[in-house]
């Protein structure tokens, strides 16, 4: 298969070649197609298998069409670390350089100051830590009712590190009818819980 198989936005498959991948793999050519059809994706895969471009490849063809309001943000994408959050920042910029979307990073030792002005402009992509996510909720800075598409990346790694109370939250603070793509190199039954909890009918793909 070909990333021109996909049926993923036109620029944004441009912005793939030039980053120069070929084909995709085995994850991103079994999540891709499902995500872009608005289904909640399970999928258990470590890293290095290419499950960030899994989520940001169809998450930018679903938010090409439509715009930001402030304070509400479109998607919502939480990963474990800042290290993490950065990475998929990157991505998002590397795929996303022919789109318009608007992003923010939401995690520690950054000022709120700064975060509160990204999201008053209004964020299509918003990435951040459970944690800090919460404080700007708690300031009464940030709602998540607008949210369309949220992402859960290393679902393992925020149970080992004691986010899933911080996640059962947040995932009560989105609206009902949305889009979850939710990632995790193994499925302990805490894990198990919480996608047959907050997932509807999800694709499980395993790779
Ligand atoms: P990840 O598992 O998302 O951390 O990705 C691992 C590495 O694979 C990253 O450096 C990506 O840039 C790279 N990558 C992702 N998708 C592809 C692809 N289809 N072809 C070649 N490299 C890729």
């Amino acid at each position: 298969m070909n990333f021109a198989d996909l049926e993923l936005d036109p620029k944004v498959l441009q912005a793939v070649e030039e980053a120069g991948y070929t084909q995709p793999t085995p994850i991103q050519e079994q999540a891709i197609p499902h995500a872009l059809m608005g289904k909640d994706v399970l999928g258990i895969a470590q890293t290095g298998t290419g499950k960030t471009a899994s989520f940001t490849l169809p998450m930018i063809s679903i938010l090409a069409q439509g715009r930001a309001k402030a304070r509400m943000p479109r998607s919502l994408i939480l990963c474990p670390t800042r290290e993490l959050a950065a990475q998929v920042a990157e991505n998002f910029e590397t795929y996303g350089k022919y789109h318009k979307l608007t992003m923010a990073l939401l995690i520690g030792g950054v000022s709120f100051r700064d975060q509160d002005k990204l999201i008053d402009r209004g964020v299509d992509v918003l990435i951040a830590t459970p944690g800090r996510l919460l404080d700007h909720f708690e300031r009464g800075k940030l709602m998540l009712t607008g949210v369309q598409v949220m992402v859960v990346d290393e679902a393992d790694r925020m149970l080992d590190m004691g986010f899933i109370p911080d996640l059962e939250r947040i995932f009560g603070l989105l609206p009902f009818t949305r889009q979850t793509l939710f990632f995790s190199a193994t499925m302990p039954p805490e894990i198990t819980r919480l996608t047959d909890t907050f997932l509807h009918a999800p694709v499980r793909v395993e790779v």
